[in-house]
């Protein structure tokens, strides 16, 4: 079963999405070559706090922060550590919130300073893809096409779709139904789920320069590209609607 979240339930998820989408535009204005990342999960946490909210990966499985602090060739659910960004890197930062026991979801990679064109190129690409997907999320579509059509765009630019990870319903819990990849082969079955006024989405692609492939550190968390190539991660909670989808983040 798929959520479909009626009036009340979408005003109160766009609630977490808005604190949610603020809360990452403060930590995006607090990155910089020397910034601590221990800071910008200080940053993050204070925020939410202050909006009576909750962080929502806190206690996630055991998850210790607010933030998830990926750098270059991490990909995902790194653990802020106590560094300092240097210029150069790419830093992705990916949060979730719960207000009033709605969840929202949703990352940034942000340059630090001056980036390599290359890295630029990857940031534009995946932020391009996740767009791309968020405008196949309509009425009338299946998940398929909201993968599909991330797959196809990136691997035309030449970079590499992670398979491992990928996007999911979000609501009254932060993982449900249907799960939503972003690559269609080989098809399975949330794939064929259809798209439906009231769904909430988050849609994510995670793209890397080089190999597919990830590998995970001891620490059991932090999830990086197996060659060591850069990785890209943005994400949106949306809501579909009887027109265009929504982005609630
Ligand atoms: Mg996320
Ligand atoms: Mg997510």
């Amino acid at each position: 079963m798929v959520d479909i979240n009626n009036h009340m339930e979408v005003n109160a998820i766009s609630e977490s999405c808005q604190i949610l989408s603020d809360t990452l535009d403060l930590v995006e204005k607090s990155i910089f070559p020397g910034q601590s990342v221990l800071e910008l999960d200080k940053i993050a946490e204070n925020y939410i706090s202050s909006c009576n909210a909750k962080p929502a990966f806190k206690g996630y499985d055991g998850f210790p922060a607010t933030l998830t602090v990926s750098i270059d060739d991490e990909i995902v659910h790194g653990i802020p550590k106590d560094v300092v960004l240097v210029e150069g890197q790419i830093v992705s930062i990916d949060c979730g919130v719960i207000k009033n026991d709605f969840y929202s979801d949703s990352a940034r990679t942000i340059a630090v300073g001056k980036i390599s064109e290359e890295k630029q190129r990857l940031l534009d690409v995946t932020k391009k893809a996740l767009e791309i997907g968020i405008k196949n999320a309509v009425i009338g579509n299946k998940i398929f096409d909201i993968s599909n059509s991330i797959q196809e765009y990136v691997e035309s630019e030449g970079f590499s779709i992670v398979r491992e990870l990928v996007g999911h319903g979000i609501g009254r819990q932060l993982h449900i139904k249907p799960q939503v990849p972003n690559f269609s082969n080989p098809v399975t079955a949330d794939l064929n789920v259809e798209l439906k006024e009231g769904m909430c989405l988050a849609i994510e692609p995670m793209v890397n320069v080089g190999t597919r492939h990830i590998k995970t550190d001891s620490d059991g968390w932090t999830i990086r590209t197996e060659d060591g190539s850069a990785s890209a991660h943005f994400e949106h909670s949306i809501l579909i609607t009887k027109f265009q989808p929504r982005i609630l983040t």
